[in-house]
């Protein structure tokens, strides 16, 4: 095992940050020189960091829509959803005054939906409690639908070089190598957050975070971090002890729940499809969707969907030819829908346990917000139908 000096403390995080550390975790805040940290990780970034979008923008509301967007999904998928949602909903008032299923088709395909109804519900509220000006004050912008400390950090420092900290995921992971920390980073958080504060550089605050931002993102990735090339790498603990790769540490995790879901296209004899729209409570909320529902033990797919179908929508259909099988995995569970052709027989559909239904044409069914695994579902119907 190859072991490295640490260079010598000007000011360190321990005699900065006494005040804010307490019992255990001041003992656990290593020594680390913070001056030269703070400089090397400018100098790199301001070599080698990224041209993104939002930061040729000053502007609160197209940072807070990049920092939502970003939260669960990659920056070059982000980049055309950002744009586009600039020309649709270019100012706080525009989008605050869009139909929620406008907001959700402008989001279709980039996942955990209740981003973009909070991106919404809180663009309302911005106007009817800040006059449409995105609040410039912290404690403000936590009240608002979605937005965290770190998101709320990472606005304020991005549009008004507010001396916020962040630490999103990619910040936990290079603060969790750079202290060796021997626990997963989540039951850490309270020393990584200290640690997020120790370390900005309250001169540059918009440029320090955009920076460690960038060196999680790009140099001290998940997997094969590439340490020779970070500026951090004299003072990062994990690569002096060469245990970059074993950190963070990660939690156990019970294997994803398994569902499996019986799903019905429903023609009429007019050529016409029958859809529902989710309730706005939980996963998907609001979005469209092809109706069905979990397979009971022992209970046949057909079975399945011709009691999904009666209980749902108080109709009875006769259940057709296999269509497609889509398996999909969200964050707490994975699905396989088995999605089938079926015939509209008798009774008058009702939204009994959803929002809304609708008959809609294969050509018109683009107006409408899908989850991802029911795009597939449209993709086949176009290929097949
Ligand atoms: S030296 Fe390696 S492990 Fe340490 S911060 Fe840099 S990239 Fe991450």
């Amino acid at each position: 095992m190859t072991t490295r000096s640490v260079q010598p403390a000007t000011s360190t995080i321990k005699n900065q940050h006494q005040a804010l550390s307490t019992g255990d975790d001041r003992d656990r805040l290593p020594l680390l020189a913070i001056d030269a940290l703070r400089q090397s990780l400018l100098s790199w970034y301001a070599e080698v960091g990224r041209d993104l979008p939002w930061r040729q923008s000053r502007d609160p509301y197209a940072i807070w829509v990049s920092e939502i967007m970003l939260q669960q999904t990659q920056v070059k998928t982000v980049i055309p959803y950002y744009h586009r949602w600039l020309t649709l909903f270019p100012t706080v008032a525009a989008l605050a005054i869009a139909e929620q299923q406008q907001v959700l088709k402008a989001w279709e395909g980039l996942g955990y939906y209740a981003r973009a109804r909070n991106l919404h519900r809180a663009a309302q509220s911005i106007m009817q409690h800040h006059g449409g000006t995105f609040p410039d004050c912290l404690s403000a912008v936590m009240t608002l639908p979605g937005i965290g400390r770190t998101t709320a950090g990472g606005i304020l420092s991005a549009a008004f070089d507010q001396p916020l900290a962040i630490l999103d995921g990619n910040v936990k992971r290079v603060l969790a190598r750079l202290i060796a920390l021997q626990t997963p980073p989540n039951r850490a958080i309270a020393l990584l957050w200290q640690l997020s504060e120790a370390l900005l550089d309250r001169q540059q605050p918009r440029n320090f975070n955009q920076a460690i931002m960038d060196l999680g993102a790009t140099v001290c990735t998940p997997h094969q971090p590439r340490c020779p090339q970070c500026p951090w790498k004299m003072h990062c603990q994990a690569y002096n002890q060469d245990i970059q790769s074993k950190l963070p540490m990660s939690e156990l995790r019970a294997p994803l729940p398994h569902k499996i879901i019986g799903v019905a296209v429903i023609w009429n004899d007019q050529g016409q499809i029958l859809i529902d729209r989710r309730r706005q409570e939980g996963l998907l909320g609001g979005l469209w969707e092809f109706p069905g529902g979990k397979v009971e033990p022992g209970e046949t797919i057909e079975a399945c969907i011709q009691r999904e179908i009666r209980e749902e929508l108080g109709i009875e259909i006769a259940v057709g030819d296999r269509l497609i099988v889509v398996d999909h995995a969200y964050s707490h569970f994975r699905v396989t829908l088995n999605v089938h052709h079926c015939r509209h027989l008798n009774g008058e559909p009702q939204a009994i346990e959803c929002d809304e239904i609708r008959w809609v044409t294969l050509a018109d069914i683009d107006q409408y917000p899908f989850p991802k695994a029911n795009v597939q579902i449209i993709e086949a119907l176009r290929q097949k139908g």
